[in-house]
């Protein structure tokens, strides 16, 4: 069996940043918090968490300390809270992911109605949304049917896929009578979508290793699976079975930008014992 592995997977510039962030302030403070799992990787969490870095899903749960915001950005409210509660701010929201906040903002000061596409439950979207008034997220095309206003402003979840973002504005075209349109889908993840779609259509096999929260991994996975319908996810070597590579000559490897470097290498290794 041979291996290959799709480029550019693994931890992206913001992951990497919030990592970072962490570990330095867990030499720093005695109490260091994140709000929220600073990464969708159990073993990351962990780890920092031997460092003295706890995860809390909520600000209400510090007393004081250090909090960390992870790179899927927070609400303002979040900030103020924290403020009120004097503690030190570290704030590891990616930079790519502030942009399209402050897009959301633009977009509302000059009377656009924003519209989002994404996931309503994500982090980052629950973050871009506190940023716009009355703004509405649509996760397709359909949902998008029934938004009927004079300006519409649309951007993207950073990890959404181009193919998405391009139905909804098509779809939204017949409902407006001026649309103003940001591609913010973080350049990482499509070239990453590209690289793992490209290794789908040439591989027996695809393999999508990342955390099952991982909004980038699950939308990788279903990428490469309307390719490649024998693309599994798993979130780590403990995942694959055997039966998968009874057939297979030629294995694809890809990952979230969440991803370690050190889990793909534990599913490679794997790979390479049952071969
Ligand atoms: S995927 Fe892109 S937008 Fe999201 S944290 Fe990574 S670099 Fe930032």
């Amino acid at each position: 069996m041979k291996i290959e592995i799709a480029s550019g997977c693994g931890f992206c510039s913001g992951v990497k940043r919030a990592i970072k962030l962490a570990e330095s302030s867990a030499g720093i403070d005695k109490e260091v918090y994140t709000l929220g799992p600073i990464i969708h990787n159990l073993q990351v969490v962990q780890s920092l968490e031997k460092k003295g870095v706890r995860a809390v899903d909520s600000i209400d749960k510090i007393g004081r300390g250090t909090v960390i915001f992870r790179s899927h950005g927070v609400q303002p409210e979040d900030f103020i809270k924290a403020k009120e509660k004097h503690l030190k701010i570290v704030d590891g929201t990616c930079p790519i992911v502030s942009r399209v906040q402050k897009l959301a903002e633009k977009l509302t000061e000059e009377g656009y109605s924003v519209v989002i596409v994404g996931d309503p439950n994500h982090p980052e979207v629950e973050g871009i949304v506190s940023r716009a008034k009355d703004a509405i997220v649509v996760q397709n095309p359909d949902e998008v049917k029934a938004v009927r206003k004079k300006r519409l402003g649309i951007i993207a979840q950073t990890t959404q896929t181009l193919s998405n973002l391009r139905a909804v504005t098509s779809q939204a075209m017949g409902n407006a009578s001026e649309i103003k349109v940001y591609n913010t889908i973080c350049k990482a993840v499509l070239a990453l979508q590209e690289s793992s779609c490209k290794l789908a259509k040439r591989v027996d096999i695809l393999l999508v290793v990342g955390g099952v929260s991982s909004a980038n991994t699950k939308r990788l996975f279903l990428l490469a699976k309307e390719i490649n319908p024998n693309t599994y996810h798993i979130e780590g070597k403990d995942y694959l079975r055997l039966e998968w590579f009874k057939e297979a000559k030629k294995i694809g490897l890809t990952a979230g930008t969440s991803t370690p470097s050190w889990v793909i290498d534990e599913v490679v290794k794997k790979i390479m014992e049952v071969n």
